[in-house]
């Protein structure tokens, strides 16, 4: 179970509580080089003043608003206190933003009593802490609690306990990554609720929108991750291709594997990133996608190092596909030779190391097309189209 955590009109709540005299009125906070609203207390909000809006907008459509500077700092210093309050609910806390982060509850004491109890703890907590209100949300998948964390706002709380039933209620408008023309294209079709877009088929999602067609179809499923990425571990690089036959030949995958990996290793070594956790991506026929993880011993981000762990975990992969995507990604990353390197380093290590420079250095001479190992070569040609990813 996750709970997503969202402070309330977090800026303009700070504002009220270093200035209590401001209670109960609209507050807003904005300005700087866009001009535009960053927060507004629930007050401004009744005059139809939001987050985004240009700060003469605001001014007319609220003219009797208390309009503040924002103070970065001092929402950084609460934020942290409000970080640390919810870690002691979980040790797999990952922030969002300065007042927005996912606590993983799964294992987690406060989950004994359930769901409700604790989002009930959570709350009093931070509020007792703080003295401001939050929202949160509980479901099993990421996406789903940041909705009900929404849906009873200010001071709410949503527990999803029926996946199915609560997906029902999901309007397309609330789906995060689904803006305002992919709604109205929607909507031109006569659809407004997420589970309607199941009956358009992951083909026809994948023709319109590509990669993110796809992740509507399974977000329409009630599919989302319910990993959470602690701040340590929150940046990865991946590579993957889409092939435009699905595969099912294990030395054709290894190829494409191989020829990923090859780009995967010269990015993070042009970025200066390592990274210690190699995560293989497939997409099965029926668009079904899994992921596997494999922990290096060390962090790396060597080509050949990446490859054999990520081969491992492909030969390890039990189902036979076909496949339609193969993707490979290093996760934990941090900039190269943090982990001590070099005295322990062994001779294999420094070898591969030498080679991708090697590599590197062709690649940047010749082009990226230049060079590329014999598997690579035997296999690759006449399918897939390539994309990367990054966060
Ligand atoms: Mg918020």
């Amino acid at each position: 179970m996750l709970a997503h955590v969202d402070m309330d009109a977090f800026y303009a709540s700070v504002e009220v509580l270093d200035r209590p005299e401001l209670a109960g009125r609209p507050v807003i906070v904005g300005g700087g080089a866009r001009g535009v609203v960053s927060a507004a207390s629930y007050e401004a909000r009744a005059y139809g003043v939001r987050s985004a809006l240009p700060l003469g907008l605001a001014r007319r459509l609220c003219p009797q608003g208390v309009f503040l500077p924002v103070r970065m700092d001092r929402y950084r210093q609460i934020s942290r206190v409000v970080m640390e309050v919810l870690a002691s609910f979980s040790p797999v806390v990952e922030p969002v933003s300065v007042d927005e982060a996912y606590l993983d509850l799964k294992g987690a004491p406060i989950l004994k009593a359930g769901p409700e109890a604790a989002g009930r703890a959570i709350k009093s907590a931070v509020q007792n802490v703080t003295r401001l209100t939050c929202s949160v949300g509980l479901a099993p998948v990421r996406f789903l609690a940041k909705i009900a964390s929404d849906r009873d706002k200010p001071d709410g709380l949503t527990v999803v306990a029926d996946l199915e039933a609560f997906l029902a209620t999901v309007e397309l408008r609330e789906v995060p990554g689904v803006g305002q023309k992919s709604q109205e294209r929607l909507r031109a079709m006569g659809l407004t609720r997420l589970t309607e877009v199941r009956a358009l088929g992951a083909e026809r999602l994948e023709r319109m929108w590509g990669a993110f067609g796809l992740r509507l179809w399974e977000l329409a499923h009630g599919r989302d991750s319910a990993e959470l990425r602690p701040e340590r571990e929150a940046k990865s690089l991946s590579h993957e291709t889409t092939f435009h036959q699905d595969l099912a030949d294990r030395e054709a995958l290894a190829a494409h594997l191989l020829a990923l990996c090859q780009k995967l290793g010269r990015r993070l070594r042009h970025e200066g990133l390592e990274g210690r956790t190699v995560v293989l991506k497939l997409r099965h026929a029926d668009f079904r996608l899994v992921t596997r993880r494999a922990t290096l011993a060390r962090p790396g981000a060597d080509t050949a190092i990446i490859y054999a762990t990520a081969l491992g975990l492909l030969k390890g992969y039990p189902w036979p596909g076909p496949f339609r995507l193969i993707g490979v990604g290093l996760a934990g990353l941090a900039p190269a030779g943090q982990g001590q390197p070099g005295l322990f380093e062994d001779q294999r290590q420094a070898r591969g190391r030498a080679l991708a420079a090697a590599e590197d250095a062709v690649c940047e001479r010749f082009g990226h097309q230049a060079l590329t190992r014999a598997a690579a070569l035997a296999k690759d040609g006449q399918h897939g189209h390539t994309g990367d990813g990054e966060d």
